[in-house]
């Protein structure tokens, strides 16, 4: 879903992360490939270039605030999409039961199939479901609903020799009381003309629905706008429910149309089974699609890092010479124990794993840099600040005043050697980039 928009926005991330310096070209180039790959997923030319205005306004503002590391920008480019989206609240809420979904739209756009998802949706969730069949202009329409019903055991109600809607639900009323959900599956047409905006209004009349959700393809792109807002204003439908997004390049366009026309997309259909259907949610879907982990929680840890620690001129110095000791080593452990676990947040900076650091050297675990910080404790200042000269009797030692093994002390100097020589082979621009990560403030060990 949304592949080509997704490759696209990653690579001129990836490109922007990657790139030594933040200036004006490479701010500029980052806005271009956003475009680039917004307009190709058929988002209005308008809404992307307000999207670019707004990001290079305010990435211009953090740069000017003195905040130069990549992510913060990285994170404007998220909550712009995010806003462009409909930032968040689209959940039905089923407190009052039994609550009442209308499902309408135009022909083939995907009621009938989303009805059954979205039975199973709720039915997933400890709910009882039932559906009501209410196309009575399209023939077989009925035996549709009840074959995907009974693939998931949610009982359908519907009569197909009686022709007028309202009398087929009339006659079902009472029943449907006895559901938390009730699933409305209503009649189409090739266009939205009087006769379907009559029937359905009628429908709504007898219905008296929580929720009337507009089916429509993702296909449209940003055509969703305007058959959006012409549904908005003859039925009042209170959300959409996009379908196809499996199957088209627009669906970037469809998604921010229904935006713009002030609805609320619901749901999405990602497929023709019966699975195939999410909860729409704007920060999830563009987290989803820039590829990147959580964001925001790492930002959140980045600043308060860098609001706990000064910069240390010294050890930066002493990163980029190679000499640093176990005094630097242990400040960088502390740091990455407060951050989580490693791998993890390896994976929530975007481009980190262009920085060429061997990917064994991420996956040294939490506890045993909990185990290393003990035994750390149980140097002497004297050790710390010069570890080449522990060995033999300190070893044991420390072991002893530690309660670790003397190999568990050995692994610790291993490591701490290990990653001495992978310091010296690194350029200081590498360094910077590294530093500059975590908020300019840190410089941060690479494993
Ligand atoms: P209705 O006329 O609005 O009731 O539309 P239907 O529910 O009968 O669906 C029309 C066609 O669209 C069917 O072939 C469905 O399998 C297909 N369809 C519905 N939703 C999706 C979706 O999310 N992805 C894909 N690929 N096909 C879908
Ligand atoms: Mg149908």
């Amino acid at each position: 879903m949304l592949e080509k928009l997704s490759d696209a926005l990653k690579s001129g991330i990836k490109r922007f992360v990657s790139a030594i310096f933040i200036d004006e070209k490479t701010l500029n180039a980052l806005v271009n490939d956003i475009q680039r790959a917004l307009l190709q997923s058929d988002v209005a030319v308008d809404l992307v270039f307000s999207i670019s205005e707004s990001i290079k306004k305010r990435a211009k503002e953090e740069i000017g605030k003195g905040h130069v590391a990549k992510e913060y920008i990285v994170k404007i480019v998220y909550e712009e999409l995010v806003k462009i989206l409909g930032e968040e609240g689209n959940k039905i809420d089923i407190t009052k039961k039994p609550i009442r979904i209308l499902l309408i739209g135009l022909f083939g756009n995907g009621k009938t199939t989303s009805a059954a998802k979205m039975a199973k949706f709720f039915q997933k969730r400890g709910l009882k479901v039932c559906l009501v069949g209410l196309d009575t202009f399209r023939l077989a329409a009925y035996e549709q609903l009840v074959q995907l019903g009974d693939k998931i055991h949610v009982p359908v109600f519907g009569n197909p020799k009686e022709k007028d809607a309202v009398k087929v639900f009339r006659q079902f009323e009472a029943e449907t009381k006895k559901f938390d959900v009730v699933i409305v599956d209503s009649s189409g047409r090739d266009a939205l003309k009087q006769d379907m905006i009559d029937e359905i209004t009628n429908v709504a009349k007898a219905v008296q629905p929580h929720e009337i959700l507009l089916v429509q393809g993702a296909d449209i792109g940003q055509a969703a706008n305007e058959q959006t807002t012409a549904f908005k204003k003859a039925l009042n439908i209170s959300g959409v429910i996009l379908t196809k997004m499996d199957g088209t390049a627009k669906g970037g366009g469809a998604i921010t149309a229904c935006s713009v026309a002030g609805a609320q997309i619901k749901f999405i259909g990602v497929g023709e089974k019966i699975d195939d259907f999410e909860e729409f949610e704007p920060k999830r879907f563009v987290s989803r699609i820039l590829g990147m982990g959580d964001l925001d929680a790492l930002l959140e840890k980045a600043k308060e890092l860098a609001k706990d620690k000064a910069p240390d001129k010294d050890m930066e110095k002493r990163l980029m010479s190679g000499k640093f000791n176990l005094n630097d080593f242990k400040a960088q452990l502390e740091t990455m124990s407060k951050m989580g676990p490693l791998t993890k947040i390896m994976d929530m900076i975007p481009g980190m794993g262009m920085s060429g650091i061997p990917k064994d050297m991420l996956n040294v675990q939490q506890d045993k840099l909990k185990k290393f910080k003990i035994i750390m404790d149980s140097m002497t200042k004297e050790e710390l600040e010069n570890p080449d000269i522990i060995k033999g009797n300190r070893i044991e030692r420390i072991a002893m005043g530690s309660g670790k093994e003397q190999s568990e002390v050995r692994e610790l100097l291993k490591q701490f050697d290990q990653l001495r020589k992978m310091m010296k082979g690194l350029k200081g621009k590498d360094l910077q980039k590294l530093a500059k990560r975590f908020g300019g403030k840190m410089p941060k060990m690479p494993f």
